[in-house]
């Protein structure tokens, strides 16, 4: 099925406000297993946006039989940062471990050329301009699998990472909204049961505090009328859980809430995980977020 481009694409929280109305967005509360996974389920934690803090994280993480890091491991993709990501990546005691990249990976995008075109967030231009220098960085992510418009398979579950998203600030792996990034999106196989994007699609996760929509309209439509994934990870957007707005109306108090960066949220159908480790303020707070997944019949652990 062909996924159309809707006419409000550039516009996104004004495209969210027209088709949020005939769009459900239930908020789900995670819960931490305190068993383990059954034999005939894997279990998933999944963490994005950590950006070189894994020293500092504020939580343990839980144990399971995929790991999935959604980008944004790093500041700027620096050489150092991404051997430090993958010596700890490595002492993870997770069986499978799924990595990619986002718009902090700049050494990742072989098309980005530009360090002094983004804004700096403290780092010094010669870190900027070192990182882009670096070459096959990914040949240093050796203790995880690098996803990037591609799939792997474990144990029946097919997995498919992207690290493309709406441009903003110039960053790497940025595409115009629209037909570019649509044209990444069409490349999702229809069979995909986690969909792992570092971008957000619209509505879910996507919310930033100065109540714009980040998310992507395309990504979306992809996800709930072609993939329809049980599962669609990602991070990217760092503001915090929920958004409860309070109001009288009709001398009672109603209570709006709004799921906005961190969390998991669905549609009725797929679930929708925002894992973003580091908050605004870029403090790795958030912890990582579990699920058990089923698996195909005649698939086990095993
Ligand atoms: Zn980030
Ligand atoms: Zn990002």
């Amino acid at each position: 099925m062909e996924i159309e481009i809707h006419p409000l694409t550039n516009d996104p929280t004004e495209a969210w406000h027209e088709l949020s109305q005939k769009q459900k967005v239930i908020k789900i509360n995670a819960k931490h297993p305190t068993t383990d996974a059954p034999n005939d389920k894997l279990r998933v934690v999944c963490m994005s946006d950590t950006h070189s803090l894994t020293p500092f994280l504020k939580f343990d993480i839980p144990m399971g039989d995929i790991f999935i890091h959604a980008g944004d491991f790093t500041k700027c993709g620096n050489l150092q940062e991404v051997i430090e990501f993958n010596k700890w990546i490595g002492n993870l005691p997770h069986k499978n471990k799924i990595v990619i990249a986002g718009n902090h990976e700049l050494s990742f995008d072989s098309t980005f050329t530009h360090p002094f075109d983004i804004p700096t967030l403290g780092m010094s231009r010669d870190i900027l301009a070192e990182a882009i220098q670096t070459t096959n960085v990914k040949d240093y992510l050796t203790n995880c699998t690098y996803l990037e418009d591609s799939e792997i398979i474990i144990h029946g579950i097919k997995l498919y990472g992207s690290p493309w998203q709406p441009e903003f600030c110039n960053w790497a792996f940025n595409l115009p909204r629209g037909e570019l990034l649509l044209s990444k999106w069409n490349r999702i196989p229809s069979d995909t049961d986690i969909l792992i994007t570092h971008t957000p699609p619209i509505g879910h996760g996507d919310l930033c505090c100065n109540k714009v929509r980040a998310g992507c309209v395309e990504l979306l439509s992809t996800v709930q009328n072609r993939v329809q994934p049980k599962y669609h990870v990602f991070g990217h957007i760092h503001e915090g859980n929920v958004y409860i707005f309070l109001f009288f109306f009709r001398k009672k108090l109603h209570a709006n809430i709004f799921v906005i960066g961190y969390g998991i949220s669905t549609d009725g159908k797929i679930i929708y995980i925002n894992a973003s480790t580091c908050d605004l303020n870029y403090l790795p707070s958030n912890p990582p977020i579990v699920f058990d997944i089923k698996l195909p019949p005649g698939c086990s652990k095993s």
